[in-house]
């Protein structure tokens, strides 16, 4: 890569990073101990006890596993080892997948969001991320979906406040609406937080709830520096990044490394943190050209460009 970031590297016509950044409060690179490993990004290379070690050796502060790599290890385990390294949990990736086509199924979905606030609560996450899930097979109610998501959310927010684990709800891109996530931008995020945790009168929200902001889902968002003010900054409990690659060419696992893309990263988080955001930058990588890499050599990219590209 050059010195720029972006595939058209120093030449870029549209208005280099420098450019931009100039005109954003982000324009300083960004603290390197902001820097959080998803373990999305090296899933196929290691399990979660080599990954926690790989955030010693490559000087990550943080890290948020995927309920797989968890359950592998079992959480109180993982929780030892996390101490150990002195590693904070952003976040556990992920609860959600509410609509199903039976009540049976909706309640299943619901057992196992409980059982994953437990597991957050034990290793200490800072929210459970929820991907909420889509249409239910056989089914065309786009609308009755998103009642379930409402309706399964508001069945374990009780227990996810009593856990002390926060429910981030994460906003996908619109293109996995009928199979992933069928809360597609950040305002529709934000309407859900403020049906179940309303903002008391003059008051704040209790911090209960509130949304993953993930740069690869809603950089393309006209709305997006409305809602994230909206947000601020007690709705902010994760912030996401990769990049988009053009052309993309998976739905699921094609994403970027920072600076690899089109996404203005920086801008981005210029306006996250314009809001009062003050938590992790979490590197989530889903990609099948990355996970072919040496995981090593991944984490150092990965690092080098937080501080470069984002
Ligand atoms: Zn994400």
């Amino acid at each position: 890569m050059s010195a720029a970031c972006g595939p058209g590297g120093a030449d870029e016509p549209r208005g280099g990073i420098a450019d931009r950044a100039a005109a954003q409060p982000a324009s300083a690179p960004p603290p390197a101990e902001r820097l959080s490993l998803n373990t999305a990004t090296v899933r196929e290379q290691w399990n979660l006890r080599q990954m926690i070690e790989a955030c010693g050796r490559h000087g990550i502060r943080g890290i948020a596993p995927w309920r797989d790599k968890l359950d592998e290890l079992g959480a109180a385990q993982a929780a030892r080892l996390l101490r150990q390294h002195d590693l904070t949990v952003s976040g556990l990736c992920r609860g959600g997948m509410f609509p199903a086509a039976d009540a049976a199924g909706r309640r299943a979905a619901i057992d196992d969001n409980r059982r994953a606030i437990d597991d957050a609560a034990t290793i200490g996450a800072r929210c459970l991320v929820l991907v909420v899930g889509g249409i239910p097979a056989g089914s065309k109610d786009l609308p009755g979906a998103r009642q379930m998501v409402i309706d399964g959310i508001a069945a374990v927010l009780d227990h996810a406040r009593e856990s002390g684990v926060p429910l981030a709800i994460e906003p996908l891109h619109p293109m996995y609406c009928a199979d992933r996530a069928c809360v597609n931008t950040l305002d529709q995020a934000l309407d859900i937080c403020d049906v179940l945790d309303p903002h008391l009168a003059g008051g704040r929200p209790s911090g209960a709830i509130g949304v993953a902001v993930d740069a690869y889902h809603v950089w393309w968002d006209p709305n997006l520096p409305r809602a994230l003010e909206r947000a601020r900054p007690e709705r902010l409990l994760a912030y996401h990044i990769c990049d988009w690659l053009v052309p993309t060419t998976d739905l699921l696992l094609d994403r970027g490394m920072m600076g690899d893309g089109v996404i203005d990263l920086p801008a981005l988080r210029g306006m996250v943190e314009g809001h009062g955001y003050r938590g992790f930058h979490e590197v989530e990588i889903l990609s099948t050209r990355w996970w072919r890499r040496d995981p090593d050599e991944v984490l150092r990219i990965a690092r080098e460009r937080h501080l470069r590209c984002s």
